[in-house]
């Protein structure tokens, strides 16, 4: 590990590939003059589902940097936006999508908190799990302290640090329902925002957890059977919504004339996790209510207290896309708060 004054830097280029049906995250290293800036790079986008093998090149173009919490020093973290070398942005690239919703509605001041559950595994097998069978039913691991509830937690405290020192918005994490359950928390941030800290703070940990010889999953539904999913309930406000209860209440209801074009965006094998049992709502039915867990869309307690706030969308699978999810709530829930004219 390099530490303190350098003549270069090393520049870590991470990217959004294109494995069907879930997107995973690319990165490599570039060394860079001390003070350079950074340029845009390539790679071989045959090697990442992104482009045939006679036309393999495609283009990365610098969108989001962070300071480097792993090599530390003036080493950075970069995230890119996938470019075809025509400059058109490459069909995988979910974030040129959002940044003309994000534009649009812009003055509405879209805020999100996304809160990524996701599970360890070693050999094979959820961290905590013994090597036959199962562990103990859930009712104890959620919040729990202990060694015999608790499987992770050096690698948890090291991620949390690692996004704080990078400069993310974190805001919080958790243990999980199921043993080797973890989540952390991003936001309030914008539209934009939220998917570039979230995408990095996603890197770190698999990067970390690498050091533990543990992986990372956000596969929604880990372990068949009564154990809980993993999701990616997305909070979210407007100025209005934050101002107003007649603006949540639009909000929610356009979420519900839209149920099913959001549900197709919220992450592969959604139907898997949205069973109507483990605290979700069946996928095929939209629901909202107030401190419902149960219900596609909560309104916090606190917000019909106060009369204004946030709703929180539950749906969202752990493996979605957190450009997409922005996309479509910004989108929706804008257009109907415009259409109704609380801005
Ligand atoms: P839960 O009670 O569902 O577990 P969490 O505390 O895990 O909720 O996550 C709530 C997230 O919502 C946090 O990231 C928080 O910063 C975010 N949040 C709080 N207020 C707002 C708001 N007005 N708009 C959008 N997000 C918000
Ligand atoms: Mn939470
Ligand atoms: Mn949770
Ligand atoms: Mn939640």
């Amino acid at each position: 590990m390099t530490k303190g004054p350098t003549l270069s830097y090393k520049a870590e280029y991470i990217w959004i590939d294109g494995t069907e049906p879930t997107a995973r995250l690319r990165s490599k290293t570039r060394i860079l003059a001390d003070g350079a800036e950074l340029p845009d790079w390539g790679f071989d986008g045959s090697s990442t589902n992104q482009a045939p093998g006679d036309k393999s090149d495609c283009v990365l173009k610098p969108v989001f940097t962070c300071p480097d919490p792993i090599r530390g020093g003036d080493h950075k973290l970069v995230l890119c936006e996938v470019f075809l070398v025509d400059g058109t942005p490459h069909i995988t690239n979910q974030r040129a999508l959002l940044r003309p919703i994000a534009e649009k509605y812009a003055a509405q001041e879209s805020w999100y908190g996304m809160e990524q559950e996701y599970t360890f595994f070693k050999d094979g097998r959820p961290l905590g799990f013994p090597e036959r069978g199962f562990p103990a039913p859930q009712g104890f691991y959620y919040c729990g302290v202990g060694a015999d509830e608790v499987f992770g937690r050096e690698i948890v405290e090291r991620h949390m640090d690692a996004c704080l020192d990078a400069g993310l918005k974190l805001s919080g994490i958790n243990a999980e329902v199921m043993p080797g359950q973890w989540e952390f928390q991003i936001g309030p941030a914008g539209p934009l925002e939220v998917g570039d800290h979230m995408w990095i703070a996603r890197w770190l940990l698999y990067r970390i957890a690498e050091e533990f010889d543990v992986s990372a999953t956000l596969d929604p539904k880990p372990v068949e059977g009564d154990w809980n999913g993993a999701g990616a309930h997305t909070n979210f406000s407007t100025k209005a919504m934050r101002e107003g209860y007649d603006a949540i209440i639009t909000a929610c209801e356009a979420l519900a004339e839209k149920a099913q074009e959001h549900v197709t965006g919220y992450g592969a094998d959604i139907e898997r996790r949205l069973t109507g049992m483990h605290e979700t709502a069946p996928w095929s039915e939209f629901s909202y209510g107030v401190s419902d867990r149960g219900a596609s869309v909560r309104i916090p307690w606190q917000v019909e207290v106060d009369k204004k706030g946030y709703i929180e969308d539950r749906r969202p699978n752990a493996n979605i896309d957190p450009y997409v999810v922005a996309r479509l709530i910004t989108g929706t829930c804008c257009e109907a708060l415009e259409k109704a004219g609380q801005v």
